[in-house]
Formats: structure tokens, sequence, C-alpha cells
């Protein structure tokens, strides 16, 4: 059986964003129910650019779980060396690349875990944690000198 339209197997997370309060918890989607990811004719969708795509109302796409973050990942391009290690470690694909080139954060699904802060290798990092409220262009400004190796 298949089921189409905004029925999001959704908990309340994110509910507020979908605009989804009529809508079924995960819990209660009826077993054997398909939620197709997009709409209509979805066999060339791999060669569709995201924002390029037909997206059902309850793919987590649509949805921002950007509430649920305490820190924040704020990205700095000019130390940056495009090595791409954040957008394969990043467990959310919240990282945005395009033709191997780091572009920053998809901040709506972005969850603050830090992965990405960890894994970029350079010196300083190129990714850092700050809080969530301070303003990207803040956190620029108070970005780490290079650290010298210990002899
Ligand atoms: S903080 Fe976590 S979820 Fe956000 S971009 Fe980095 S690795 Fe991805
Ligand atoms: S891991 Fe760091 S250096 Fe590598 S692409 Fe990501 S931000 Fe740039």
């Amino acid at each position: 059986m298949s089921m189409t339209g905004s029925v999001p197997g959704t908990d309340n997370r994110g509910i507020r964003e979908l605009g989804a309060e009529e809508k079924v918890g995960w819990d209660q989607v009826q077993q054997g129910v398909v939620l197709p990811s997009f709409e209509g004719d979805a066999a060339d969708i791999a060669h569709q650019k995201a924002e390029e795509r037909h997206y059902a109302d309850f793919n987590s796409y649509t949805a921002t779980v950007a509430s649920w973050r305490v820190l924040k990942p704020v990205y700095n391009r000019d130390i940056c060396i495009d090595c791409q290690n954040c957008w394969v470690w990043c467990p959310d694909t919240s990282i945005i690349s395009r033709d191997k080139q780091m572009l920053g954060i998809d901040y709506d699904h972005c969850k603050g875990c830090g992965v990405c802060v960890e894994v970029c290798p350079t010196n300083p990092k190129s990714l850092l944690m700050f809080n969530e409220a301070e303003e990207n262009e803040e956190a620029l400004s108070e970005w780490p000198q290079k650290e010298k190796k210990a002899k």
C-alpha cells in the first residue's frame, strides 16, 4: 500500500516548522505505508540539484531542526583547503559542497554535533563551534591564529 500527500511520520520535533500539527506521529503511521520522498517522477532525481527537486511534504529536507542546536559550526572560507573531510563525515549531510568546493553549512538541518570541526585538518581549523546566538561575522572576527608546532 502506498500513501501520498502530506502525512509526515514525525514526532513533535520540527512539527511547528512543518505546519503539521494535524498530522500523525511516527508511531501512528500504518505499517506497510510507503512515504515517498519526492512528488511525481523521481527517476532522474540523482542528477538534479537539491534545490531543483520536488520534495514531498514529509521529506526531512523541508523540515528544519535548527531549534535543536545549542552550538553551531561557523565556516571560515579564508582558511579552508576544500579537502571535503567535513562533507564526508557530517552525519546529517549538512555540509554544502558543489564541484568539490566547500560552500558552507546547511543551518536548517545541521544539529550542531561538532563532527565537522573535529575532522577539519587546517591550522587553525576552518570550522569552529560557536554559541548558536552569536552572529557569524562576529565569530569570524574572533578566529584564532595559526598555532606554532611544539619543537
Ligand atoms: S555540526 Fe554536525 S550536523 Fe552540523 S555540519 Fe557539522 S558535522 Fe554536520
Ligand atoms: S574539513 Fe575543513 S578544510 Fe576540509 S573542506 Fe571542510 S572546512 Fe574546508
